[in-house]
C-alpha cells in the first residue's frame, strides 16, 4: 500500500468544474436520455444529461401502472433495472466520491461556502433524514401520485431547469405560481445556509448522496486512516468540508469522498482500491470497526 499523496488530489476544483461543463455542454442532445451519475436537471437548457432521481420517480409512475396491470414477473420485469444497476455499479465503484468530485449542485455549495469562513459543525444524526426523503419522496410519494414530486422541490432543478427556463422563454412566465415561489424558497433557503453550512443539502436533504452513502464504505474505492501514523495534528478535522473527524468517522454516511482528508501532511490517511487494503496495518480505520462490530476479516 503506497502511502504518498497522489497528484491528482488536488485536481479535485477542476474535475469539479469539467464535470459540470460536460454534464451541461449545451451542444451534445443524443446523450440526454442518458443519467449523468449526480443529480442533473433535464430541464436545463444545456443539459447533456438526464438527472437519475428524475428518471427514478418517473419510473416508478409506470411500474405502479404496470403493477396494477400484471402479475408478479411483470412487476419484477418492470422495475427500473437501468437505473438500478446505475446506482450499484457507480456507488459499488466509487461510493460518494461522484458526490465530492462530479456532483455540480455539490460544487455550487462549496462555491457558495467560500465566500464565509464560519460553519457550523452538524451532528451525525442529522444525515438521517436523507433516507426519508429517499424513500418517502422520491419513491413512495412518486409512486403513489404519478408525479415527481422531488424534482418539483429540487434545489439544483431550480438552479438549472427553473430559473434559467422562464428567464429564457418569456412565454413559460405566466406559469408561475405557488409551486415556482415554493422552489424558490428551498433554493434560497439552501444557498443561505450554504454560507453556514458544509453542502447543507448533501448533508441534510439529497435522496441521491443517501443510496450512494448506504455503499460508501463498501466500494471498491477505499479511504484508510492509519492510525499509527497520525500526530493527532488535526488538520484533517479542520479542513474535512463536510466537518467530519476523519479520525473517527472517516467513511461515515456524512462522508462526500471528497479525498480532502488524504492530504494529511503525516500520510496517516490514504485511500486505495480494495483489494490493495491487504498490507494495511491493524491500526487501521477497517480493523478499528472490525474490533468494535465483531465483524469478519475480510482479508484486509
Ligand atoms: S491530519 Fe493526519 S496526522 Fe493530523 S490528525 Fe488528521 S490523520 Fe492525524
Ligand atoms: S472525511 Fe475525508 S473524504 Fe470524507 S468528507 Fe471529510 S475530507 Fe472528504
Amino acid at each position: 500500500m503506497s502511502p504518498r499523496r497522489p497528484r491528482w488530489l488536488y485536481w479535485r476544483f477542476w474535475v469539479q468544474f469539467a464535470s459540470t461543463v460536460l454534464a451541461n455542454n449545451g451542444l451534445v442532445n443524443a446523450t440526454k436520455g442518458l443519467c449523468w451519475p449526480t443529480l442533473n436537471c433535464w430541464a436545463c437548457p444545456t443539459a447533456a444529461f438526464g438527472c437519475p432521481m428524475g428518471a427514478l420517480q418517473n419510473s416508478m409512475s409506470a411500474w405502479r401502472w404496470r403493477l396494477a396491470s400484471g402479475g408478479v414477473l411483470e412487476a419484477i420485469l418492470g422495475l427500473p433495472w437501468y437505473i438500478l444497476g446505475g446506482f450499484l455499479i457507480v456507488g459499488a465503484l466509487f461510493g460518494r466520491m461522484v458526490c465530492g468530485w462530479i456532483c455540480p449542485f455539490g460544487w455550487f455549495q462549496e462555491l457558495i461556502g467560500s465566500l464565509s469562513r464560519r460553519k457550523i459543525r452538524l451532528p451525525r444524526w442529522l444525515g438521517y433524514p436523507r433516507y426519508a426523503v429517499l424513500v418517502g419522496l422520491a419513491l413512495v410519494v412518486a409512486f403513489l401520485t404519478g408525479e415527481p414530486w422531488f424534482c418539483k422541490l429540487c434545489p439544483q432543478g431550480f438552479l438549472e431547469g427553473g430559473l434559467p427556463q422562464p428567464l429564457l422563454r418569456p412565454e413559460l412566465r405566466s406559469g408561475i405560481g405557488w409551486l415556482w415561489y415554493t422552489k424558490l424558497a428551498i433554493f434560497l433557503t439552501f444557498v443561505l445556509a450554504a454560507l453556514f453550512i458544509r453542502r447543507p443539502f448533501c448533508a441534510l436533504a439529497c435522496p441521491l448522496g443517501a443510496i450512494y452513502s448506504l455503499m460508501h464504505r463498501y466500494s471498491l474505492w477505499r479511504t484508510v486512516f492509519l492510525r499509527e501514523r497520525c500526530t493527532n495534528c488535526l488538520w484533517c478535522v479542520r479542513n474535512c468540508p463536510q466537518g467530519i473527524d476523519p479520525r473517527e468517522d472517516l467513511d461515515g454516511h456524512l462522508c462526500i469522498g471528497c479525498l480532502e482528508c488524504q492530504k494529511c501532511p503525516f500520510d496517516a490517511i490514504v485511500s486505495l482500491p480494495a483489494w490493495r487494503v491487504t498490507g494495511c496495518s491493524t491500526a487501521c480505520s477497517h480493523h478499528d470497526r472490525k474490533n468494535r462490530t465483531g465483524e469478519a476479516d475480510a482479508g484486509y
